[in-house]
């Protein structure tokens, strides 16, 4: 299994522990297993991106681009059309 394949396993893993959040929405992008960006919205100034994690800096590239929230937040836009029981 890949890097990526395992962040995915454990990203879908969550969401159906805990239901309806950013870890299972359409809109969210995984950049690990508990952090990803939120492309419901358009781009911000990297200062923004990282607002929602609750953090004052990080190592990431101070870059524009989607927010980034943590996988358990949820706002109401969240979307899931994925088939799940397909996937099973
Ligand atoms: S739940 Fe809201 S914040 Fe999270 S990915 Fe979906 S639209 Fe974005």
């Amino acid at each position: 299994m890949s890097r990526e394949q395992d962040r995915r396993r454990l990203v879908d893993q969550f969401y159906r522990k805990h239901g309806p959040c950013c870890a299972g929405c359409d809109w969210w992008r995984f950049h690990n297993s508990v952090v990803g960006e939120c492309t419901r919205s358009a781009p911000v100034s990297g200062g923004d991106r990282i607002a929602m994690l609750g953090m004052e800096g990080c190592s990431l590239p101070d870059r524009a681009g989607h927010i980034l929230t943590p996988r358990d937040h949820l706002c109401g836009e969240f979307i899931d059309t994925h088939d799940w029981e397909a996937k099973q």
